[in-house]
């Protein structure tokens, strides 16, 4: 039986992301939230986005410009008796892949919404992602400082489009100028909204019960009486808050409120800690590792190259399933077969970087990677079988580079095959010949390529177009068919970045030529490590 000091840890964590469309509020919520945890005194400096206070390189200059996040920091935070680790998800859509990894890595997620606008594009393809393991979603209505749209038609629009049940846990009295704060259902209490108090944890002032003459007094008795009503409407219409239907990822509690007023934002951590799953555990090829398992274990679901200029290193995120990470202890990279010793993980603890004695399930550590380790290993105590679930997706656009100063040849195919370890994008080397054929999922993956190649591999290179429209990688049970294709198909077979067969098709059609005359072959759009 594992200790209760130990099975204590593990209970008081939670681990989630937000998921969000661009400008619904996201970074403003994790400003608060880390206000919340004391993390940040005042609230304002998360993103360079924002502050421009942080050294950037090159391509965090440039994603910094455009205004998107290319990244996804982790930061750890207490609240209350907890400790939260918050993932944080890049908004742009070009880097769904990673996005989509990194909601691998959480067991819960904060759906944000912009009251105005109610639910967007972005969210809705998130949604989808969640949907792939249930995971439960807690939601917030943002922006209520301003003119928002009918909480009930919001409500609505989540049911319907997002085929999730809404359970309001808190409910607006009024918005935009005439924003006097929410009553919340389950405590039957009205908090007031004070303007201008974005940057403090405020001292709030509460009115019990819903008949309460003060409540007439503070808001206003036009205000208060559609409160009632609505109140009514809301209980008769709308779902009571079901715990079990909520960890099966079928009902959302919701709040409302203002991440640039801080208010609300704290009603919602209340309802995360108190509802969201502790860690959970995590399929593996031959079965699920609990969280509770004393034995380490964990998943890399994310390597992220200099995200210090002052350390240009590679650090690889791994989300630890079961047991306890203890400074200095042997870890088994189980794809490798190979035992290594860690002593220097690194925690994120608001965005800086700190030396992190132990951590546990839940928690994320970061590895320092100097090249052996990729996306989707799993480490261990010792054991031998690898977590199941974190992809990579074939790419869907492609083309050829090619350097400026061919002597340098050897840098970038070193810095092309970082940086498809990396996820960021994806290479490959055609069998017939030495062209080198960069593969995205999204446009912008190529030209944060280019720059970072620049500014981290000191070499010059540009894009040519080539004639490729899909890739998939191949395998096969059957040892001689799979040497046949291999000899036959050479014209269209190259090797990725971890030197996996894939075939290069020229065309849709060729493709499924290609699949109907080596019906022995199997054509995935999907590799797990
Ligand atoms: P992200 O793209 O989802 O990270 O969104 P941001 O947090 O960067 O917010 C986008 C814009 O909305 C910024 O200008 C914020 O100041 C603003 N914003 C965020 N929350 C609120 C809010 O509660 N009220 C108002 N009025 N503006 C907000």
């Amino acid at each position: 039986m594992a200790n209760q000091d130990f099975l204590n840890e593990i209970s008081k964590r939670r681990t989630f992301a937000i998921i969000s469309h661009p400008d619904a509020g996201k970074t403003t919520i994790t400003e608060k939230v880390l206000l919340f945890g004391r993390a940040l005194q005042t609230a304002g400096t998360v993103k360079g986005k924002k502050s421009g206070q942080h050294a950037k390189s090159d391509w965090m200059e440039m994603e910094k410009e455009r205004g998107i996040s290319v990244t996804t920091s982790v930061m750890q935070f207490p609240y209350n008796d907890h400790l939260v680790n918050l993932l944080d998800t890049p908004g742009h859509e070009d880097f769904s892949e990673d996005t989509y990894r990194t909601l691998t890595a959480v067991d819960s997620c904060l759906m944000v919404i912009d009251a105005a606008k109610g639910v967007e594009d972005r969210t809705r393809k998130l949604m989808e992602v969640t949907r792939l393991r249930d995971t439960p979603i807690i939601t917030f209505m943002n922006k209520l400082d301003r003119d928002i749209r009918d909480p009930l038609e919001l409500l609505d629009e989540v049911e319907t489009e997002l085929d999730i049940l809404c359970a309001p846990i808190t409910w607006p009295i009024g918005s935009g100028k005439r924003f006097k704060g929410v009553y919340h259902l389950y405590r039957d209490e009205t908090v007031l909204y004070q303007s201008g108090q974005g940057h403090t944890i405020q001292e709030v002032r509460t009115i019990k019960g819903l008949n309460n003459s003060e409540l007439d007094e503070a808001v206003g008795s036009e205000l208060a009486d559609t409160l009632r009503d609505e109140l009514e409407l809301v209980r008769g219409a709308s779902n009571d808050f079901d715990k079990e239907l909520f960890l099966e990822g079928q009902l959302t509690p919701v709040f409302f409120g203002t991440a640039l007023g801080n208010f609300g934002v704290d009603h919602m951590l209340d309802g995360l800690v108190e509802w969201a799953p502790e860690p959970l555990g995590r399929e593996t090829e031959s079965g699920t590792v609990d969280s509770k398992d004393e034995k380490f274990s964990g998943f890399v679901f994310k390597i992220q190259a200099n995200m210090d200029p002052k350390h240009r290193d590679r650090i690889a995120f791994c989300r630890i399933v079961s047991g306890k990470y203890e400074k200095g202890m042997k870890m088994r990279n189980s794809r490798l077969g190979k035992d290594v010793r860690i002593s220097d993980a690194l925690t994120f603890l608001a965005g800086d970087r700190s030396l992190l004695e132990e951590a546990y399930a839940g928690d994320i550590i970061g590895l320092h990677n100097h090249g052996t380790i990729r996306i989707g290993d799993t480490f261990t105590s010792g054991d031998n079988y690898r977590f199941s679930g974190i992809p990579n997706f074939a790419p869907e656009l492609f083309k050829r580079i090619r350097l400026k100063d061919p002597l340098k040849q050897k840098q970038l195919l070193k810095g092309l095959i970082q940086l498809s370890e990396e996820g960021a994008v994806q290479v490959f080397r055609p069998l017939a010949n030495n062209d080198l054929i960069v593969g995205a999922v999204g446009v912008l993956q190529f030209d944060v390529v280019v720059a970072r190649l620049k500014a981290e591999y000191n070499v010059e290179a540009l894009y040519e177009h080539i004639n490729v429209s899909t890739a998939r990688w191949v395998y096969s049970d059957n040892e001689k068919k799979l040497d046949e294709f291999r000899r036959k198909g050479e014209q269209n077979l190259a090797l990725d970045g971890g030197d996996n067969l894939t075939y290069i098709a020229p065309t849709m059609v060729n493709l499924q030529l290609a699949q109907e005359r080596y019906p022995d072959i199997q054509f995935t759009n999907t590799r797990e490590n």
